[in-house]
């Protein structure tokens, strides 16, 4: 069984995010890149169905050089090929076309994706590449059981679980849960170094005009440093918060 995981490179949530004089980017200096964490249960779970069912785990991405660094991380896990995809991607439906291009002529059984990528937060690649290939799609997959045929997937619905049969092939978005990413080896890194990325280049014919453009972001304002108060006995102590509660926060 043939799996091609999606994997996007983002800033690690740890970072502390600056924005750009253009005012529509992050500011890359300074800032610690990572495979987005969904996507690292992705990489695990297709490990994992080449370890039941055979066949191989391709990882692919849209991006720049820097990206090969996500790509690294999962061959390190233990992925058997890695592509690299140029193109012209401006939002999530380019990115998605230029994904579905490849895709199809990589022929696999099976697409994983995260469900969501931590810095842009559109959770809509894995969909709409299922979409653009007309294949089958289960989103927010806990559990996965497949066969030659076809899978079981559970997800995660509010207060519950939901069984959703599907057939091959398909394709699936991570959620958290799903399983628990291995750690690469030392062996692995070594190995993931000297392997070859492959790079694949989809035109804009092929990518089309995005539908979707960022006009502004925006770092949450700084909060405003917070009131401590010591040195009071308990009912001069509730009679100070009272009035803060009632004069400043103005909440009573
Ligand atoms: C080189 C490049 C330049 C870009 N420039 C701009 C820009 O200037 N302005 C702008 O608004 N947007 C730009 N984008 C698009 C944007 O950064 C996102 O990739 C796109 O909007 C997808 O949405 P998301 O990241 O929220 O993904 P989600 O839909 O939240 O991601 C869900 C899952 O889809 C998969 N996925 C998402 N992105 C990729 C990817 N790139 N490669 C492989 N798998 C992926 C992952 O499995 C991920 O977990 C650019 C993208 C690329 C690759």
């Amino acid at each position: 069984m043939n799996v091609v995981v999606l994997v996007k490179q983002v800033p690690d949530t740890a970072t502390r995010i600056k924005v750009s004089s253009g005012g529509v980017e992050i500011d890359p200096r300074g800032v610690n890149y990572v495979m987005n964490p969904y996507d690292e249960f992705a990489v695990e779970e297709a490990l994992r169905v080449k370890e039941l069912h055979g066949g191989q785990v391709t990882v692919l991405t849209v991006g720049g050089e820097k990206a090969d660094e996500a790509l690294r991380t999962a061959l390190a896990m233990g992925a058997d090929e890695a592509v690299r995809v140029s193109a012209d991607a401006k939002d999530p439906l380019t990115t998605a076309r230029a994904i579905a291009s490849v895709v199809r002529e990589l022929g696999p059984d099976l697409v994983i994706a995260g469900k969501q990528a931590v810095d842009d937060d559109q959770g809509q690649v894995g969909s709409l590449v299922a979409a653009l290939l007309d294949w089958p799609q289960v989103t927010v997959v806990t559990e996965l059981e497949l066969s030659p045929e076809g899978g079981v997937a559970e997800r995660e619905v509010e207060g519950g679980v939901e069984v959703v049969e599907f057939s091959l092939p398909a394709v699936l978005t991570a959620q958290k849960g799903l399983n628990e990413p291995r750690y690469a080896s030392l062996p692995g890194i070594m190995k993931a170094k000297r392997k070859e990325i492959r790079q694949v280049a989809v035109d804009a014919a092929v990518t089309g005009e995005p539908v979707l453009r960022t006009t502004a972001l925006h770092v949450p304002e700084e909060r405003s440093a917070g009131i401590i108060l010591r040195d009071m006995d308990a009912a001069a102590l509730a009679k100070e918060l009272v009035r803060l509660l009632h004069e400043e926060a103005k909440l009573i």
